[in-house]
């Protein structure tokens, strides 16, 4: 069981499981920098192969792509769920084997195809009708066959933010079950460059109740059971990933419930059914590993608001921009016990109106100069940053 991974000592806030002093980089500060607890990341990664233990676990590396966590979960025994051809020289250049590397994403290239058949990974999950028309055509130019799984919209809600939802009908994710007789059409008339592997989806991120999981799944087992009967080749069941963190409770002992929650749901649905599980998590393995660190720049006072303007912003960690997304703030030095919390809004330098990482968030009062942890930044964080307004990009160090 893991304990919090935020602790005091000496009023000097300590990270991570290993307890890290990030006031030593003080010194040396240039700019916000991301730190990642490479510990805290094999625990999960072990927590969830325990959870799932006959399941091939593929790592959505959009979360992070940071080479040393990719190197860390591979060790863990995970595989890479790639979404682009520079996921995919990552996750080599990591040392994944091309046998442990399955390829999401709506927009594949010809370009990007054609590496991901050179190369022999281990499925493409395909996501449309002109992109099957496209594969079986490359796989045909190139003299190779393309393992591929069907990515299936089965339509289901889970109850997340709308741009992270994926599983619905108004998503542009995956494939409507209507297609599947032309699809089926395709695969008979291209055997021999086309060997189906299976059927996956991919519902939103974010997840944290499992109703819509287990309509999905049923839904999707009756359709995977017809297809095996036409396709012997299809045995990969892949259940995508989405498994949520708690951001405001950070309570790890809640999220090892949940992940038990999930894998009785994912388990039990498809008991009976013959088939290889496969899953893709990114934010549960990976969230609460990174944290930003961020300095005070200016306290402004108006008459309507207290603002904390950091030198980190919207550029460097987007979801409070993008999703409305919450991330607790933390100071890196306890002021002294007898002050009183005040109303912020902590912002960034950039000229956006968007770039904020709270709204009338109530902390401990914060001065110019002082330095903020901004919490469970691991995922969707670094990987999603920019140079606008060309600002300088985050460091990012694996502790
Ligand atoms: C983003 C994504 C994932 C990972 O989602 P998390 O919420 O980070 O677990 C898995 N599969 C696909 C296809 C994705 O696009």
């Amino acid at each position: 069981m893991l304990k919090d991974f935020l602790t005091y000592k000496n009023q000097i806030l300590h990270f991570g499981l290993g307890q890290h002093d990030l006031s030593s980089w003080v010194a040396t500060y240039q700019g916000p920098i991301y730190f990642y607890d490479l510990q805290f990341v094999k625990i999960r990664a072990k927590q969830m192969r325990a959870a799932f233990p006959k399941a091939n676990i593929y790592y959505a590396m959009k979360a992070n792509s940071n080479l040393e966590i990719m190197k860390a979960l591979r060790a863990e025994g995970f595989g890479a769920d790639i979404v682009s051809a520079g996921e995919m020289k990552v996750a080599l250049a990591a040392g994944f084997q091309p046998s442990e590397i399955i390829y999401s994403g709506v927009g594949k290239t010809k370009a990007e195809i054609d590496l991901a058949l050179s190369n022999e990974i281990k499925q493409i999950n395909v996501e449309s009708v002109p992109e099957l028309l496209r594969i079986a055509a490359r796989a045909s130019a190139l003299g190779k066959i393309a393992n591929i799984s069907l990515r299936l919209n089965p339509n289901v809600d889970i109850k997340t933010h709308p741009y992270i939802a994926t599983g619905l009908h108004e998503n542009k994710f995956g494939m409507e079950y209507s297609v599947i007789p032309e699809v089926v059409e395709i695969l008979q008339k291209n055997l021999q460059h086309l060997r189906l592997a299976g059927i996956s989806l991919h519902l939103g991120s974010q997840m944290l109740e499992f109703e819509g999981l287990a309509e999905a799944l049923r839904k999707q087992k009756k359709v995977f059971l017809e297809l095996q009967n036409q396709f012997s080749t299809c045995q990969n069941f892949d259940a995508g990933g989405g498994l949520g963190i708690l951001y405001q409770e950070r309570d790890l002992q809640k999220e090892e419930s949940l992940l038990q929650k999930y894998a009785a749901v994912v388990q039990s649905e498809l008991m009976d059914i013959p088939c290889q599980l496969q899953l893709e998590p990114g934010r549960w393995v990976v969230g609460h590993a990174g944290a930003l660190l961020s300095q005070v720049q200016y306290i402004k006072t108006t008459p309507y608001r207290n603002f904390v303007i950091l030198d980190a912003g919207m550029v460097h960690l987007i979801r409070p921009a993008l999703y409305q997304a919450y991330h607790s703030i933390e100071p890196l030095r306890l002021p002294d016990a007898s002050v009183q919390k005040q109303k912020y809004d902590v912002v960034g330098p950039i000229c956006e109106s968007a770039d904020f990482f709270a709204k009338d968030r109530e902390m401990l009062p914060l001065q110019q100069d002082d330095f903020v942890l901004i919490m469970d930044a691991g995922a969707y964080g670094a990987v999603m940053s920019s140079d606008y307004n060309l600002q300088v990009e985050a460091k990012e160090v694996v502790l």
